[in-house]
């Protein structure tokens, strides 16, 4: 088994700083990068909203340049994702695929994924018209129509990305009330390729290889009516990436892990949670790389700690 100081789960803006920071200060942490190395931001197109980059940057990019930092400082990465974690024996023990790594100090910053609609045939058509990322797949449906899933900024945003290849997108939401930020919903309004179906939920996707049709119940009038489309992109929000830590680290009821306050530490001394894992207000890559920060010096404080006994 290999043992490391500081093992890093997760490789978005938390754990690439949290690289950043115990790199420069000698801890030498291994990063196990997870499923989506770089995190959800490689998921997106431009960044806007990142300071420092007055012209925006593309969030591959900034994934990038985050990891080339943390490299110059001598942080090692890890592909793969941890499927089993051992928190209740010291040094903890993590499983990554056939390797077993042993730590004295770990960060969780394994993000969250996509949410599904919890609707059989959405996963029927998984990778054949249905997905959760318009940046991964939207080049697919070029001069095609498709439909996206949700009220907030990742739909609207999403909506907006597809208008760039599509014929017509149409959002779905299931009320008349938006989450999405003014300027964003503003946007997608004002795109004359974008139509928007509200109080409405989508009760099956159609089709024969791929996505066809899509029935839409409006769930006022309960009225179902069917749209023609090729492509449906679901922005409905995300969910935490905790399950091989139930029962050992305290969480909300959506999973969410709960840190002490004003703090990253968890209720195990030595375990330390940054970024969206453990978010669900903020959620945002400047938020996510602060709280790697503050994970990072918190890790490296208790290190030292341990060295002094
Ligand atoms: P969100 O704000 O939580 O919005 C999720 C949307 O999906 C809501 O409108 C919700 O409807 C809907 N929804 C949830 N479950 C559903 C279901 N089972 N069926 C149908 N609809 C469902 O999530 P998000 O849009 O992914 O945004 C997350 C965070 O990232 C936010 O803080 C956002 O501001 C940020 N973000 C920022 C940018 C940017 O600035 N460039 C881009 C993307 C995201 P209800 O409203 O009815 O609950």
């Amino acid at each position: 088994m290999q043992h490391e100081k500081l093992i890093i789960i997760g490789s978005g803006p938390a754990g690439l700083t949290e690289a950043i920071y115990a790199a420069r200060a000698n801890l030498s942490p291994l990063i196990i990068e997870g499923f989506e190395p770089g995190g959800q931001l490689t998921l997106t197109t431009d960044v806007e909203n990142y300071p420092g980059f007055p012209d925006g940057i593309m969030g591959p990019e900034l994934m990038e340049k985050f990891k080339k930092q943390a490299e110059g400082f001598g942080a090692r990465f890890q592909m793969g994702q941890v499927e089993e974690a051992k928190l209740q024996v010291s040094p903890f023990v993590l499983r990554v695929g056939k390797d077993e790594f042993s730590c004295d100090a770990l960060i969780v910053a394994s993000g969250a994924s996509a949410r599904w609609l919890g609707i059989e045939s959405e996963k029927r058509f998984q990778g054949r018209g249905v997905s959760t990322c318009a940046t991964c797949d939207g080049a697919f449906f070029k001069d095609m129509d498709v439909a996206v899933v949700g009220g907030g900024d990742s739909a609207m945003e999403e909506a907006t990305f597809l208008t760039r290849f599509c014929r017509k997108v149409t959002i779905i939401h299931r009320r008349q009330e938006f989450r999405a930020s003014k300027i964003m919903l503003e946007r997608a309004q004002k795109n004359p390729k974008i139509e928007f179906i509200l109080n409405s939920a989508v009760k099956e996707v159609k089709g024969d290889k791929t996505v066809g049709s899509l029935l839409i119940e409006n769930l006022k009038t309960k009225e179902i009516k069917e749209i023609s489309v090729q492509g449906l992109f679901l922005a409905i929000g995300h969910i935490p990436n905790t399950a091989i830590f139930k029962g050992q680290l305290p969480m909300t009821e959506q999973s969410y892990l709960i840190t002490k306050s004003n703090t990253t530490e968890t209720e195990i001394p030595g375990v330390f949670s940054a970024g969206d894992v453990h978010d669900f207000r903020y959620r945002q890559a400047v938020t996510a790389a602060g709280s790697g920060c503050k994970a990072a010096i918190d890790a490296e404080k208790y290190l030292e700690s341990l060295e002094g006994h």
